[in-house]
């Protein structure tokens, strides 16, 4: 009997893993692919802030570094937000997720590779290794399982597929400004929006996400050769985001959930590896007060409010966004841009904690004239 068994040796899992080793539970991390990292969804842009708090460094993962952003309305109007310090990695995602396995292993967790765990009844976990059904047992199981968790499912977590923003990406060579990453809004993105993030001057990740039911596929392909005529893709993958509030209701009995599995994802921008990873942290020194000192599991929703109110407010500005029309959004970033938007945002931006800045926005006069309709999804 082991006291934890993790599912999914993603950030998330690998998190929760290490914070309880720190505090003496042993945990075992079940992952179905065979290699760590693969395969890779991700932009693997990362905020440093973010980062830092972790106390993760990049390291050898670190691909390129970013000051800022181009942010474009439908019509084409352009607003640059650009720091003079560094405001984000782009990681390589295989690398990063490895560099996790690897400082787990070095503290003697043990990491269990081609294992795909197929069930959970109470105490016991079905898993295939190698293709061989075997029995495990634990006291607590996570799911970490990522975007499509079966421990989600086990939980009576069915969430709409209208919460999931389905995405496809390309690895492009050709010219890029390595500095800035780029975000445009417009029909070829649904609900969401395309990015263009580099990972070096030659080398870009070109992707686009929308509600379910769009064609993807085809939208990018038309997106890149209207947009970035001089690239040329060679690597494609596609994925779910969710997109929503963070779940609730996400312990039960001695099931409990973390990182994508529960929705902890930026809804603005899809990214998930930070708050992931600090809800790991967050549920790692609850299982273990619950082991040593008898906490109750649900005391893990309660310690995830801080960070679940800022993800609930990534979700109201995602909600206000995708309620805008396209000549509403082109209107939008016009004011914006006329009433200092950038310089506001140069100083007072964050791409993890939007409540650092949205506070000081709605109090500012000059943005008044959005608060109609931002503050009806402020206040919801
Ligand atoms: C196109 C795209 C771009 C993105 N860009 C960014 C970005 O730039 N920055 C950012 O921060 N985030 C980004 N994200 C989101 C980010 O990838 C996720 O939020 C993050 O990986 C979540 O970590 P996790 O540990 O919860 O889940 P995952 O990283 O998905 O890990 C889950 C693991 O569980 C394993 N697993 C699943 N089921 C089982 C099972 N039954 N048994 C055993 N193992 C199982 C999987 O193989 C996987 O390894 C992006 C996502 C997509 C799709």
């Amino acid at each position: 009997m082991n006291n934890v068994a993790i599912i999914g040796a993603g950030p998330a899992g690998l998190s929760t893993a290490l914070k309880l080793k720190e505090l003496g539970v042993e945990a075992t991390v079940f992952e179905e692919h065979e290699h760590i990292g693969e395969p890779v969804h991700c932009s693997v842009l990362i905020s440093k802030k973010g980062l830092d708090e972790l106390g993760t460094p990049p390291g050898e993962s670190l691909l390129n570094e970013i000051k800022g952003a181009k942010i474009f309305s439908p019509n084409g109007t352009m607003l640059t937000v650009k720091k003079k310090e560094t405001v984000a990695y782009v990681v390589d995602r295989k690398k990063f997720d490895q560099a996790l396995v690897r400082k787990a292993r070095l503290y003697n967790i043990h990491v269990a590779t081609d294992t795909k765990v197929i069930d959970v009844r109470n105490n016991t976990l079905f898993v295939q290794t190698s293709g061989r059904g075997e029995l495990r047992k634990a006291e607590y199981v996570v799911g970490a399982d990522g975007a499509n968790s079966t421990v989600r499912h086990l939980l009576g977590l069915n969430p709409p597929k209208e919460s999931y923003v389905h995405t496809m990406q390309a690895t492009c060579s050709g010219k890029f400004d390595d500095k800035m990453v780029q975000v445009h809004f417009g029909d070829f993105a649904k609900g969401f929006f395309a990015w263009v993030v580099p990972l070096s001057k030659e080398r870009a990740k070109i992707g686009l996400g929308s509600t379910l039911g769009e064609n993807v596929s085809e939208n990018l392909k038309k997106f890149i050769s209207e947009k970035f005529s001089g690239t040329r893709p060679f690597q494609y993958d596609s994925a779910l985001i969710p997109c929503g509030a963070p779940l609730e209701g996400i312990t039960k009995g001695n099931l409990a959930l973390v990182g994508d599995a529960a929705f902890q994802t930026k809804a603005t921008t899809g990214g998930g590896v930070v708050f992931g990873m600090k809800a790991g942290n967050v549920l790692g020194e609850t299982i273990a007060d619950v082991l040593k000192n008898k906490a109750q599991i649900s005391d893990y929703e309660k310690r995830m409010e801080p960070l679940n109110k800022e993800l609930k407010l990534h979700w109201k500005l995602r909600r206000y966004a995708n309620s805008l029309r396209n000549e509403e959004i082109d209107s939008l970033f016009k004011k914006l841009k006329e009433k200092g938007i950038e310089e506001f945002l140069e100083k007072e931006g964050n791409m993890d904690e939007p409540g650092k800045f949205v506070g000081k926005l709605t109090t500012n006069p000059k943005y008044f004239f959005m608060m109609g309709t931002a503050l009806k999804f402020l206040r919801s």
